[in-house]
């Protein structure tokens, strides 16, 4: 209160604002809210929860409420220490981090999640009213002053103190406000609305008092340990989530603010002073913040685009900068983003979201991307700007039904989800605030499912949106390619029964793991070849997040030298997703770089039935003097045939002598205490953190048998009696190692999994890692799998089922050179696929990429793939036009286009042959990259924009807002422009039609070569 008081002498020079009405909770949506209580019972049941929520709040005495808000003074840490307990260590983290008790009755005070006690030893309550000075209080064993007590034998921290005013902040004070202000503007009774307002206006004050003052990076565990990690009460990215409802509240309780005596007397402000108190000190510091992009408040990509919507809403600025309007500005458009996540809205949709909808980060955290625009989105209609008629803005909402496989599964891929890889899916108020704008039969369906989680009593009853909605199909097998994101996904099978194999050939580089050409397998309703997905903690100090989790032996593809990969450029060769054998192939040298010469890896998916897929998978690796191959399986028993040998009884799979979690391979990290350092720079194998080893020799052919166990209490119900995952081994001269995983320490989880390994070694290594992989259901199907001689560059497999069928899969690297493949077999195909009856005769076939595949008197044609040049794009209706007529066969709708096959993995899919010359594309849309024309350097052929395009490469096609290319991306100084026979670039190049001058980088354009993809196929 002292420093409300000199306070207010600064204020007295402050503008008196121009807010005159309630500008968040408009008379509109005070309308709706009651017609909606008149009308409906669900709107008055939520109006009685909230009103019950303030109203235990509002027990609380104004001294009780006002103690919620802790000073300055006292640090915050969102942990005690990344290796929990000082008494029972990592068993204070099972089931969860942040579990440790906390209750504002008992400030400063803590309670293990493991063993009860409680800590800190003295009452910090009492120091702090000592102005922390009086040491003689910091009493007893485990005595903290805020910063932590110190382990006097390993000289570690414990932030007590810390780690309850950071959450008591968060699930105290913050949750007041938020339910005080709600109770305020829905409260019936007009006495209990006002006493509402009175302490959700306190808890307010009380925050702006000192919000200036807060400063994390001076103030909190994580600022001791990065000076630079900045923030107010919590972490920058956290700090975010104070906006929202300090914006929501002061609008609600704007109207009282005047007529506040009890308020103003406890303050020394009067009615103008208080409102100008609250506006200056806790919403312009926190609007400047976010718009100066100084990095105090910046949330992932939305938070803080979202919470600036709500700011700006809120305080209705006219008068001082960042007025309202500017703030929108900055959402939509801002001129200068400091760092991408401080880009345009419109402008991210461009550069920082894929072409095919999916922005660039893990599944889990591209969700947060939906649901942070979606906030963006709601209130922006409401002063006249839709992005939900945006065409990427549609597809970034839909992503999460396309990435959804097998009916039910996300990927878990980087740092998103679990072994089980649970949906990432859209939550019915994100799809109902969407559906009223943007129809969509899908996210209509998940609002039917739940209608009770889509209710707002703010907006119009969702029901008549809905009605004029048609349902959703259901979904059968369909594959699908994310050409931006990197994610080739096959489905086969019936709705119900699906199979899926999904290939990430993804270079996407946020909350990545370094597994590139990772492939994951869905069947019977489970994931069979699974990623661990999120760790334990994003935190660089916890071991197994870059030890093991991000780790590249972690994931199902190969580890070279016992080094994880790097982030390199990948490719797509094939992609072919019909009929019987359905093929994608990708590379990915720039993992290894310098190390291998070849890195990639092929996926063939062969269905015979609904119940009876198997994938054929090829993995070639080039380079390099050790290669380890290795799955994840899921929750199984793990045997082999040939049987394994003894368990090695000492140390890991890093050797005999190193034992588990040991950091054997890096010098700095080696002999620290565990969770002591930062393990971000960790470029070592991983390999400390498999144990239990058996170990057999491949010689020729070895079945591995994952067989499901019960689900654990916790999991989610899903089949397992009678489901398994076989996987045929075949080739020589490599070590089969059986192993256990860890995987995150949850209650639910199991506390190892089996992982299958295959190990070879030598100089200058080229090893094929050739693999069927057979789900099962009661039991296996494959009586045997065999590899056949086919030559250098070749794989073949010959599998015979146990009905007498069999089939014979190839696959080549060097499509148009003709192989022998076994006996009888001829083909020149980049991928080919037979299935035979028992009597011989053909019953299907599959020639991708070749002139001929001929067994006995069986003989399929086809043209094999050939190259052509783009001579124009219409990029409005999204059409090539070729150089040279297409050659027969066209293309299929849903063939692949691959571009530049030598430099990009880009790839556009055909939607219909138009004429021989033209070809209708399926792509929403060619662009990766664009932004506003600053200024053109005619000189050195540069255009000068104010924004990053991590998407767009050397060589793409550079087109101005008419959609007419002005030339090529060069290398070097961005944005320098090759402009072949276009003469100098000048203004005129980009003209400014609706008033800005813009331009895109697109995937495809004129003078590109592509691939013009063969499939040929025969069904009995
Ligand atoms: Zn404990
Ligand atoms: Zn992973």
């Amino acid at each position: 209160m002292m420093a409300a008081c000199h306070l207010m002498l600064l204020l007295n020079a402050l503008p008196i604002t121009a807010k005159t009405e309630r500008t968040w909770y408009t008379a509109d949506k005070l309308a709706r809210l009651q017609t909606n209580l008149e009308r409906h019972g669900w709107a008055r049941a939520l109006r009685d929860a909230a009103v019950r929520r303030a109203a235990k709040w509002s027990e609380l005495s104004d001294d009780e409420l006002a103690a919620l808000v802790i000073g300055p003074e006292v640090p915050r840490a969102y942990d005690i220490h990344n290796l929990g307990c000082p008494v029972h260590g990592a068993a204070a983290n099972q089931g969860g981090l942040y579990r440790w008790g906390i209750d504002h009755q008992h400030p400063f005070q803590i309670r293990c999640p493991a063993g009860g006690e409680v800590y800190p030893s003295n009452d910090f309550g009492r120091y702090l009213a000592s102005g922390m000075k009086d040491r003689a209080l910091l009493t007893g064993e485990f005595a903290d002053d805020g910063r932590g007590w110190r382990d006097p034998r390993t000289g570690e921290k414990y932030w007590f103190v810390a780690y309850y005013a950071h959450w008591s902040m968060m699930r105290f004070l913050q949750p007041a406000i938020a339910e005080l202000a709600l109770g305020a503007v829905v409260a019936p009774d007009p006495d209990q609305a006002a006493r509402f307002a009175h302490q959700c206006a306190l808890l307010l004050w009380r925050l702006a008092s000192y919000y200036p003052d807060y400063l994390y990076e001076k103030q909190s565990r994580e600022g001791e340990r990065n000076p630079s990690y900045g923030g107010r009460i919590t972490n920058y990215i956290w700090e975010v989530g104070w906006v929202g409802p300090c914006a929501l509240a002061y609008d609600a309780v704007w109207p009282y603010l005047r007529a506040d005596t009890a308020l103003q007397q406890r303050s020394g402000l009067d009615g103008e002073a208080l409102d100008a108190f609250l506006r200056e000190r806790l919403l312009r510091t926190m609007a400047v913040d976010i718009t100066s992009g100084q990095g105090r408040c910046r949330g992932n990509y939305g938070m803080h685009q979202a919470a600036l919507v709500q700011l700006a809403a809120a305080m209705a600025e006219t008068e001082r900068a960042p007025t309202s309007a500017d703030m929108i500005q900055w959402v939509l458009a801002n001129p200068h983003p400091v760092v991408d996540s401080d880009m345009g809205v419109l402008d991210a949709l461009e550069n920082l979201v894929y072409r095919d909808g999916v922005p660039q980060e893990s599944p889990g955290y591209n969700l947060g991307w939906v649901v942070n625009l979606s906030q963006v989105a709601e209130p922006l209609v409401e002063v006249g700007r839709d992005l939900y008629q945006h065409p990427r803005f549609q597809r970034l909402l839909t992503w999460p039904f396309d990435l959804t496989v097998a009916g039910r599964f996300t990927p878990a891929l980087g740092d998103s989800g679990d072994m089980f890889a649970g949906p990432v899916a859209l939550s019915p108020t994100v799809c109902a605030a969407a559906v009223r704008h943007f129809p969509d039969p899908r996210l209509a369906a998940v609002v039917r499912a739940t209608p009770g989680a889509a209710r707002d009593l703010f907006a119009p009853a969702i029901e008549d949106t809905l009605a004029d909605i048609p349902a959703a199909s259901t979904a059968g097998p369909r594959s699908r390619l994310f050409p931006g994101y990197g994610l080739a996904v096959l489905e086969s099978g019936v709705a119900g029964s699906l199979t899926a194999g999904v290939l990430h050939y993804g270079s996407w580089g946020h909350h990545m793991h370094r597994d590139q050409l990772n492939l994951l397998l869905f069947a019977h309703d489970n994931a069979l070849l699974c990623d661990v997905g999120y760790p334990e903690q994003t935190d660089a100090y916890n071991p197994r997040r870059y030890g093991i989790w991000s780790n590249t032996i972690a994931h199902n593809t190969v580890t070279v030298d016992e080094r994880p990969q790097e982030r390199g450029p990948t490719r797509l060769l094939a992609w072919q997703p019909t009929g019987f054998a359905q093929v994608a192939e990708a590379s990915a040298e720039g993992a290894y770089p310098g190390r291998v010469s070849l890195y990639r890896r092929a996926v063939m998916q062969i269905e015979l039935s609904p119940e009876r897929t198997c994938l054929v998978d090829v993995f070639h690796v080039r380079g390099g003097k050790r290669h380890d191959w290795s799955i994840m399986g899921t929750q199984s028993e793990l045997t082999c045939v040939p049987e394994l040998g003894p368990v090695q009884s000492r140390g890991t799979l890093a050797g005999a002598d190193v034992p588990f979690e040991q950091f054997y391979d890096d010098p700095a990290l080696r002999d620290k205490p565990l969770g002591t350092v930062s393990y971000g720079g960790y470029r070592g194998s991983g390999f400390q953190y498999f144990t239990g080893l058996r170990r057999a020799t491949l010689a020729g052919a070895a079945v591995a048998t994952f067989k499901l166990t019960e689900p654990l209490k916790g999991q989610p119900a899903r089949p397992w009696q009678g489901l398994g995952l076989r996987a045929h081994l075949l080739g020589w001269e490599q070590e089969i190692i059986a192993c256990e995983g860890v995987v995150q320490g949850y209650r639910q989880l199991p506390p190892k999994v089996p992982y299958l390994l295959r190990e070879r070694r030598g100089e200058d290594l080229v090893s094929s890692f050739v693999t069927v992989f057979e789900p099962y259901r009661e039991t296996p199907w494959i009586r045997r799998a065999a590899a056949l001689t086919a030559g250098d560059d070749a794989v073949a497999v010959e599998i015979e089922l146990v009905d007498g069928d069999k089939l014979i899969v190839v696959h080549s690297l060097s499509p148009g050179r003709a192989l022998r493949v076994g006996e009888a077999c001829r083909t020149d195909g980049q991928a080919a696929g037979l299935w035979l009856a028992p009597d011989g005769t053909v019953r299907r076939a599959m020639l991708l990429n070749g002139t001929e595949l001929s067994a006995g008197a069986f003989r399929l044609a086809g043209r094999g793939a050939v190259g052509a040049k783009v001579a124009a794009v219409d990029y409005q209706r999204r059409r090539l036009t070729l150089a040279a007529p297409c050659p027969r066969p066209w293309p299929a709708p849903g063939a692949a286009l691959l571009i530049d096959p030598g430099g990009r993995s880009e790839a556009v899919t055909v939607a219909a042959m138009i004429d021989e010359r033209t070809i209708a594309l399926a792509d929403a849309d060619l662009r990766c990259g664009g932004g506003p024309v600053i200024s053109i350097e005619t000189a050195g052929n540069r255009l000068v924009t104010n924004l990053a395009s991590p998407h767009a490469r050397s060589g793409m096609t550079v087109i101005n807002a008419r959609g007419e290319p002005q030339g090529r991306l060069a290398d070097g100084q961005r944005w320098t422009i090759a402009r072949g026979e276009l003469g100098p670039l000048t203004p005129d190049c980009f003209p400014a039609d609706d008033g800005a001058r813009r331009f895109a980088i697109a995937v495809v354009g004129p003078g590109d070569e592509v691939q013009l993809p063969d499939l040929a196929s025969y069904q009995k």
